[in-house]
């Protein structure tokens, strides 16, 4: 008998289409910042709802160039939940400014908002809100904070593209939205990302920063014929390619399917997890569509299962481990353990079971069994 396929947690589906897509960028004028670049904003624009898309080089410098628009320098607090990846934090420290931790709920892992308020001093200036595992937070509560307190709103949306909150698209529920295209999220670019915002402001001062800065790209100077350039802020290279954003444009084409394959398969781990006392899915919110980046559950014997299922060939992951935890965030930033003690509590118990489009029920019938 074969051994069974290892299943990994997340991988990414690339089909003819992408291929060619490719191979045409290739065989254009423009490997870099060209009509590719343009048209794949164009395009996520389009399917979020968006009006301004700044592609980059990575969803770490979509933030990044978020904190930046957003004027984030030292002594400036930014609000971030625990529960995320290192990059939704670290954005704020690149910037020279200081992320305050707020706790998150408990049955979601979505940030709370009441620990938003009660962590709102005279130097907090932004929230950044992780739209965690593809389900969105509750945004009308942040709005609220927001505007009352004259906060910026980042939408970490790197999980939760093709997600929705009472009907509205992630990516017009902040004042910036983030998202990723690496391998393991929705679609992908290979390494890219974007920020999406409907001020016009904000996102011309993420397109220089992408550019060094400069104000014109050297697409715009080729066409108007002229030379002169200036640079009016210390930007950085975050650009990406049009090799890479002709992917994203044909990726795209199949979120939507994907989507609906993820949700799908997570109601097939539902109804299997349904009948196991030991393993808890998160609760979904009946105001959200979820995007299923990550299905994640909590069990008391997580070590245990998760190394039964790694034995077995099953790419069960952890995520996260809490970002004020981190050895630099506990020697540089200074926070310690019980800062938010209920991201801690969940993090002993969470695990995340293999979630992509390209899986089977049979696949998840096997992973349960497993458990
Ligand atoms: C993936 C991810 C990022 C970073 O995206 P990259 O494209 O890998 O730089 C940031 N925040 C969250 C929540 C992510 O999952």
């Amino acid at each position: 008998m074969n051994t069974p396929h290892f299943i990994p947690y997340g991988q990414q589906i690339i089909d003819d289409d992408d291929i060619a897509a490719v191979v045409s960028a290739l065989r254009s004028d423009w490997l870099t910042t060209g009509p590719a670049v343009e048209r794949f904003e164009a395009d996520i624009c389009s399917y979020t709802g968006a009006r301004y898309g700044v592609a980059v080089s990575s969803g770490t410098a979509a933030l990044h160039a978020a904190m930046f628009a957003l004027n984030i320098g030292p002594g400036d607090e930014v609000i971030v939940p625990p529960m995320t990846f290192a990059a939704s934090a670290n954005c704020i420290l690149y910037q020279g400014g200081t992320p305050i931790f707020a706790d998150v709920n408990a049955d979601t892992l979505l940030i709370d908002s009441a620990a938003v308020e009660a962590a709102i001093t005279s130097r907090t200036k932004a929230i950044i809100a992780v739209d965690y595992a593809g389900q969105p937070c509750d945004w009308d509560a942040l709005r609220t904070i927001a505007d009352k307190y004259h906060l910026a709103l980042v939408a970490d949306g790197c999980h939760a593209l093709g997600a929705a909150y009472k009907g509205c698209q992630v990516g017009t529920l902040a004042d910036i939205t983030v998202f990723s295209f690496h391998p393991v999220k929705h679609i992908t670019t290979g390494e890219g990302g974007m920020a999406v915002s409907n001020d016009e402001e904000l996102a011309a001062r993420m397109r220089a920063f992408r550019g060094h800065g400069i104000t014109t790209t050297a697409n715009q100077r080729e066409k108007s014929g002229a030379w002169f350039y200036e640079m009016t802020a210390l930007g950085y290279n975050y650009r990406i390619t049009d090799l890479q954003c002709a992917l994203g444009s044909s990726q795209l084409k199949k979120l939507e399917g994907w989507i609906k394959k993820r949700n799908q398969l997570a109601q097939v781990y539902d109804a299997a997890l349904a009948n196991l006392a030991s393993l808890r899915p998160l609760k979904r919110r009946a105001e959200v569509r979820h995007a299923y980046h990550l299905y994640v559950v909590r069990t008391p014997n997580r070590d245990e299962i998760f190394r039964r299922l790694r034995a077995k060939g099953i790419g069960a992951n952890v995520h996260y481990v809490p970002v004020h935890l981190h050895p630099y965030y506990q020697q540089v930033v200074g926070t310690r353990e019980g800062l938010c003690p209920v991201a801690e509590a969940a993090y002993r118990e969470i695990l995340t079971l293999p979630l992509w489009p390209g899986m089977t029920e049979t696949d998840i019938e096997r992973i349960v069994n497993c458990t």
